[in-house]
């Protein structure tokens, strides 16, 4: 059986299905309650030394206060699995409403505990950690909290019901070369089916027929076929436009250098700090940021201070609820709301830049005054780490990142107190076009094509050049072949592409 998908990251993978299971869980009850909960003690028992999540989980599912709603709830007449749904609601309603910012942060560790003995109770495997060899994930919706706590060594192919393309499952997986169907029907996708993804050709193929088989075969060799790498910058009218690849760790950094970019145009360290349990230090952060400026050499590290917020929290970061979260403390927001841990970074950073060509990135810029504020805690940074005897690159260069309406019309000030620009075309497209990039009902309004974001996106180029510094674009929109070439034309000076594969194929593009 072929299903076609409402869109997807290209690449082709395949294994069998293993459904996360996220979510409202339905079905029948496949074991007791005692042996649900006995199960996911087990399991989060032998877990809780690797990390303090584990730990926190552990303490919830031990509380009286679930097992004893579960009871009271099944006592009532209703199904374990219903009692266990009607628990979380109420004690997350309960958390929700206390005046206690630790508590309410634990919402939804309650809703991941509960899950996942609704999954044991279901049957289904709670799909966050024991991902078999080789699996195709197949979920709702996967979630960066999801992502960071799977070897994705181990998924050939990501199918989902929910998402875009600019969801950070796809850029994860992208910048991995793991393909992505979004807006499938996975209710005809059973645990354990043989799953093909074809992501050049939004299709996915379901326990295939033979000749299915062979034809998936085939458009798989084709994609495959090598393209010569291209090691130097290439040329367009006698412009040089940088290749650039986007990395979310030192392994994308070599993937992306290997394959011909010319440095590494967006490197995002929230996929770092997610991937850990705590806050890493200085010592932990300039670590990775040195080895990364080593793999690139000569060429342009950027390093993109942490982007938290919107949809991606830290479990060790405890953040208020908000309603509009990607509206609300994010990027840039949250790193002047907290300069302790923000000079963390930026001291790692600083240090790592003797180690190579390093630039700092600044996520959801809105204005001078917060460029003002961010080079003002860089002068802290450097007192602080020669008072402490330690070598850092003075001259950094700083950029922002062009991602909000307001960063494109005070495009021409901010550009006279940065080094350059980077447009963030994933976010730029959902703030200019009020259409959330992760939710499908607005597919058609969210689209980096839409004149509304290409003229942006030209003006956001006059105003860097006018300035004379360079602008380039990381968001996804750059991996685009048709875009590519509007954005080139539109005089970009460079492009930032998440899949590694895809650098050859640009840079040919370019030099045509
Ligand atoms: C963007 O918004 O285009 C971007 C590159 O940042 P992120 O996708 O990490 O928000
Ligand atoms: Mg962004």
């Amino acid at each position: 059986m072929i299903i076609k998908s409402g869109a997807s990251i290209s690449g082709y993978g395949s294994g069998k299905a293993f459904r996360l299971c996220r979510g409202n869980v339905t079905g029948t009850h496949v074991m007791s309650i005692d042996e649900a909960f006995d199960a996911e003690r087990e399991r989060l028992s032998a877990l809780s030394g690797e990390s303090d999540i584990f730990q926190a989980h552990l303490e919830i599912l031990e509380d009286p206060m679930l097992r004893d709603s579960v009871e009271e709830h099944i006592s009532g007449g209703e199904s374990p699995l219903e009692a266990v749904a009607s628990a979380c609601s109420e004690i997350v309603s309960m958390f929700s409403t206390i005046d206690d910012e630790y508590l309410r942060a634990r919402v939804d560790d309650v809703k991941d505990v509960c899950r996942n003995l609704e999954c044991r109770l279901a049957g289904k495997s709670s799909g966050v950690l024991d991902i078999p060899d080789g699996a195709v994930v197949v979920a709702d919706e996967v979630f960066p909290s999801d992502t960071s706590r799977m070897d994705l060594s181990k998924v050939s192919a990501f199918v989902t019901r929910k998402g875009s393309v600019t969801s950070h499952v796809c850029i994860i997986a992208g910048a991995r070369g793991i393909p992505v169907a979004l807006g499938v029907d996975i209710d005809k996708i059973a645990e354990g089916d043989y799953v093909i993804v074809n992501g050049d050709a939004s299709e996915v193929a379901v326990n295939p027929s033979e000749d299915e088989l062979q034809k998936f075969e085939e458009c798989r060799r084709v994609n495959e076929g090598e393209l010569e790498i291209i090691r130097e910058a290439v040329e367009y009218r006698g412009h040089i436009v940088n290749v650039y690849g986007n990395a979310g760790s030192v392994e994308d950094v070599a993937k992306a250098i290997a394959a011909g970019a010319d440095g590494i145009g967006l490197f995002r360290t929230e996929f770092v700090f997610m991937g850990s349990d705590k806050y890493p230090t200085e010592e932990e952060q300039f670590a990775i940021y040195r080895e990364a400026a080593l793999l690139c050499g000569d060429r342009p590290l950027t390093i993109r201070t942490m982007d938290i917020g919107g949809d991606k929290a830290l479990p060790y970061l405890s953040m208020e609820p908000e309603d509009n979260p990607f509206l609300g403390v994010r990027g840039i927001r949250l790193c002047l709301a907290n300069p302790d841990l923000f000079k963390i970074q930026l001291k790692a950073i600083l240090r790592a830049g003797t180690f190579g060509n390093v630039r700092i990135l600044i996520p959801m810029v809105t204005s001078v005054g917060e460029i003002l504020r961010v080079r003002e805690i860089i002068e802290e940074c450097k007192a602080e780490l020669s008072s402490e005897g330690k070598e850092f690159a003075a001259g950094i260069p700083l950029g922002a990142m062009v991602e909000t309406p307001a960063s494109v019309f005070a495009g021409a000030s901010i550009a006279e107190k940065v080094d350059f620009f980077s447009i963030g075309t994933n976010d730029l497209t959902q703030y200019i076009m009020a259409a959330d990039r992760g939710n499908s009902g607005v597919s058609q309004l969210y689209n980096p094509k839409n004149p509304a974001v290409k003229n942006a996106v030209g003006m956001v180029v006059s105003n860097a050049h006018n300035a004379g510094i360079k602008a380039g674009v990381c968001g996804e929109a750059a991996s685009d072949p048709e875009y590519a070439e509007f954005l080139v034309e539109t005089g970009i000076d460079s492009l930032s592409i998440s899949a590694p594969r895809l650098i050859p194929v640009i840079k040919h593009l370019i030099r045509k």
